[in-house]
C-alpha cells in the first residue's frame, strides 16, 4: 500500500485530499496543528487503520516513521481573515514549514507537491493569468506575508528539484470552494452563504466590480490527484475560468438562498487583486484536466452543507 503525508489535513481542502486518498486505496499519515483546521472535516476517517493523525506544527521539526511515497503539503492559512490575523505563522509554515517538508522528501525519496496559489500573481496585469506571468505583489503591504511566503514557496521546491533532485510538484491553485469551508474564515462563499442563512445584508468589499472565478473543490482535488502523478514540474493553474464579479455573485447567492437579503458595501481591503481568471490550457493540455462542476451546480451542494449548522453555530461567525 502507497503512503501518502497530508499536511493542512484538517482544513478544507486537506479533509476532501485525505477522502480521495483513501478512496484511491493509499495509507493516508494527516498532519495539521488545527490552527485554521477543525478535526471534524476528517473524524470520519479515524476508524479506518489505513488512516493516521499527527497533531503537529509543520514548522517544527517534522518526523514520520517508515517509508513514504508522497507529500502534499497543504498546511498554511488560506483566507485573508486568517493570515492577517496570524501574520508570521502564515510566513513561517510556506518557508520554514516547506523546508522541513522538503527535507523530509528528500530523506524518504518521496515526492512533494506543494500547494501555491493564484496570490503569486498578486493584483495582476495579465489577464486571464497564465504559468508565465512572473506577477504584481507589494511584498510589504498586508497580503504580502501570504503571497510573499508562497512565492518563496516555490523558489525553495525549485531549488530542492534542481540541486537535489527531489522529485517535486507545484499546484497555483484558484479560488476553491465547497462542503468545510470555515462558516467564519471571511471568504466570500462562506461569507455570503453565512450572512443569506442568517438574515444579515451581504457585505461587499468596494464597488463589487473586481473579479474571481470560483472553483468546486471536487475538480480542484481530481486537477491536483492529476497532477501528483503527472512527470510536469514546474507551476499548473488548476481553476475554473468561469468570471463573475463580486457584486453578480452576491446577487446569485441571494437568488440561490431565496431571501431578499441586501447588499451594502465596505471599504475593498488593501490590495485586494482587482481581477482573476485561470488560463488552465496548460492543465488541459498536460493533464488532460478541466472543471466539470458549474457554479450554480457547485454552490448549491456547498449551500446544502451550510445548512447543516445549527442557528447558534450560524451566530457564532460574527466578523
Ligand atoms: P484551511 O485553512 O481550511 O486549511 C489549512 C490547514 O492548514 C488548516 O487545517 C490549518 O490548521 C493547517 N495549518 C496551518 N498552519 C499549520 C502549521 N504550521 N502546521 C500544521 N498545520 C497547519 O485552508 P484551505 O483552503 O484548505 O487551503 C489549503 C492550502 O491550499 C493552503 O496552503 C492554501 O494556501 C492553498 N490554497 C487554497 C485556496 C482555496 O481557494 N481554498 C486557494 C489557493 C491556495
Ligand atoms: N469579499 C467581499 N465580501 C466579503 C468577503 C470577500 O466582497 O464578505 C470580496 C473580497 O474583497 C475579494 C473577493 O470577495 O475581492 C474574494 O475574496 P476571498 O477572501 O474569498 O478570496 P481572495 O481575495 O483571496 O481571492
Amino acid at each position: 500500500m502507497q503512503k501518502v503525508l497530508i499536511t493542512g489535513a484538517a482544513g478544507f481542502l486537506g479533509s476532501h485530499l485525505c477522502d480521495r486518498f483513501i478512496k484511491e486505496g493509499f495509507h493516508v499519515i494527516a498532519m495539521d496543528n488545527l490552527i485554521t483546521g477543525d478535526i471534524k472535516n476528517i473524524e470520519h476517517l479515524f476508524k479506518l487503520k489505513q488512516f493516521e493523525f499527527y497533531n503537529h506544527d509543520v514548522t517544527k521539526f517534522v518526523h514520520v516513521p517508515g517509508e513514504l511515497d508522497y507529500i502534499l503539503h497543504f498546511a498554511s492559512p488560506a483566507s485573508p481573515i486568517d493570515y492577517l490575523k496570524i501574520p508570521i505563522q502564515t510566513l513561517k509554515v510556506g518557508s520554514l514549514g516547506t523546508h522541513n517538508l522538503l527535507g523530509l522528501a528528500k530523506e524518504k525519496n518521496a515526492r512533494i507537491l506543494i500547494a501555491s496559489t493564484s496570490e503569486v500573481y498578486g493584483d495582476p496585469q495579465v489577464h486571464p493569468q497564465n504559468e508565465e506571468y512572473y506577477g504584481n505583489v507589494n511584498t510589504i503591504g498586508p497580503r504580502g506575508v501570504y503571497d510573499e511566503a508562497k512565492r518563496f514557496q516555490e523558489s525553495i521546491t525549485m531549488a530542492y528539484h534542481t540541486y537535489h533532485g527531489v522529485e517535486t510538484r507545484i499546484v497555483r491553485i484558484f479560488n476553491t470552494y465547497g462542503p468545510r469551508m470555515r462558516l467564519n474564515d471571511g471568504r466570500v462563499v462562506p461569507a455570503f452563504i453565512g450572512q443569506a442563512l442568517r438574515g444579515e445584508d451581504l457585505t461587499i468589499f468596494g464597488d463589487g466590480m473586481q473579479t474571481r472565478s470560483f472553483c468546486y473543490v471536487d475538480d480542484q482535488v481530481e486537477g491536483i490527484y492529476k497532477l501528483l502523478l503527472s512527470d510536469y514540474v514546474y507551476p499548473v493553474n488548476i481553476g475554473n475560468p468561469d468570471e463573475v464579479t463580486i457584486k453578480e455573485f452576491a446577487e446569485e447567492i441571494v437568488r440561490l438562498t431565496e431571501t431578499d437579503q441586501k447588499v451594502i458595501y465596505k471599504p475593498l481591503p488593501v490590495d485586494d487583486p482587482l481581477q482573476r481568471q485561470p488560463d488552465i490550457t496548460k492543465a488541459k493540455e498536460i493533464l488532460n484536466w478541466e472543471p466539470k462542476m458549474g457554479r450554480s451546480e457547485g454552490m448549491k451542494l456547498t449551500l446544502e452543507y451550510f445548512k447543516g449548522f445549527s442557528k447558534e453555530e450560524l451566530q457564532k461567525s460574527d466578523h
